[in-house]
């Protein structure tokens, strides 16, 4: 962050403010991490914070320190935007765009309070009086991590704080997997470590709440994976039917599109899914090395990300959908035969 943005920070957290903080819409460990960890932080410098997010998120999310806390936006309208409009300063945590947030981000275009960015994504808009944005960091709550540690207030990073902030670069590294972890990132985990929390219960937490049917759900996945070896690439794609059949629950597919990336010589994976609701299809995204699938995503599927990792949505069918797609694949050959080496 720039240092005359940051002391102007500063000056504005020496009084007490009305402080809204949002994440993006269907938030994830990330998101609710480090909304929830910077709250706590808030808090504690005497700040009144509410956290609110455009909609629910899954049920691995809800142990969270003080999770229950959390306004959402689709369910209490009215009362998010009254506190949207009587902030004194609002942070958007963990997308960089006002889209990302749905319908709430025209209240918070309206809203009087300067806006706070803390963000790792590519390409950020402008609506931000201050900016905190780097697409070299594994997180944002490695990013709250390191705004705490600017502000001089490492000392006061308890459990609750740390619980959130592990959770979140735990999440978006893939457990300290991906590319975007860094020595610092390590260190970093170190010190929330060392507050005294226990990592393994945090993952266990995370990841050990499988239900039946979504591990069956994964083995529909599995069984329509899709490989297009001369292209590098993998694709899933899930139904309505396949999804109700499972007895589909927010959160059931995270992580799936991984697999496709486990296969050996696969730069580029991608899961379609079809959505309950409305008539569209959403894409994740994931590649290996240069190829960039925030681009990929950017050109075709209206959508975005990181380089790595990206998502995106398509208004057509599921068949016209994955059709494009393979249209498409040919143009990016000799990208995706270029952008890793084993
Ligand atoms: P996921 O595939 O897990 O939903 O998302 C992967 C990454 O891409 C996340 O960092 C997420 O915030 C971002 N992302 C997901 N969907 C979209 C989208 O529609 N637009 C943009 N700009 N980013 C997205
Ligand atoms: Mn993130």
């Amino acid at each position: 962050m720039d240092k005359n943005q940051l002391e102007a920070l500063k000056n504005l957290l020496s009084s007490p403010q009305k402080v809204v903080i949002i994440p993006h819409k269907n938030p994830d460990g990330d998101a609710i991490g480090s909304t929830l960890g910077l709250a706590l932080y808030l808090e504690k410098l005497g700040h009144s914070c509410h956290v609110i997010a455009p909609n629910d998120y899954p049920k691995f999310l809800k142990w969270m320190p003080t999770e229950e806390r959390i306004i959402k936006y689709d369910q209490t309208m009215k009362h998010a935007i009254d506190l949207i409009n009587d902030a004194t300063l609002i942070f958007t945590l963990d997308f960089n765009h006002l889209s990302r947030i749905g319908a709430m981000g025209e209240d918070v275009e309206e809203a009087k309070a300067p806006c706070v960015m803390i963000d790792h994504h590519q390409q950020p808009a402008d609506y931000a009086t201050y900016m905190y944005s780097d697409t070299t960091m594994s997180s944002t709550c490695e990013m709250v991590y390191h705004f705490i540690n600017m502000l001089g207030d490492i000392k006061l990073i308890d459990q609750n704080i740390a619980s959130c902030l592990y959770t979140g670069i735990m999440t978006d590294t893939g457990s300290f997997k991906f590319a975007s972890t860094t020595g610092t990132t390590h260190r970093v985990a170190a010190a929330l470590l060392d507050t005294g929390i226990d990592g393994f219960k945090i993952h266990s937490k995370i990841a050990d709440t499988n239900s039946t049917n979504r591990m069956k759900l994964l083995g529909c996945a599995l069984k329509n994976l899709v490989v297009l070896e001369d292209y590098k690439t993998a694709f899933i794609s899930l139904s309505k039917e396949e999804l109700n059949a499972h007895d589909f629950k927010k959160g059931d597919t995270e992580g799936f599109v991984n697999y496709g990336l486990s296969l050996e010589g696969i730069v580029f994976a991608v899961i379609f899914i079809e959505d309950l609701q409305d008539n569209f299809i959403k894409l994740s995204l994931r590649s290996k090395g240069d190829f960039s699938v925030n681009q990929f995503a950017r050109n075709h599927f209206n959508g975005g990300g990181h380089d790595n990792a990206a998502g995106g949505r398509s208004d057509h069918t599921m068949e016209a959908t994955i059709e494009k797609f393979k249209a498409i694949l040919p143009d990016y050959k000799t990208q995706l035969y270029e952008a890793y080496e084993d």
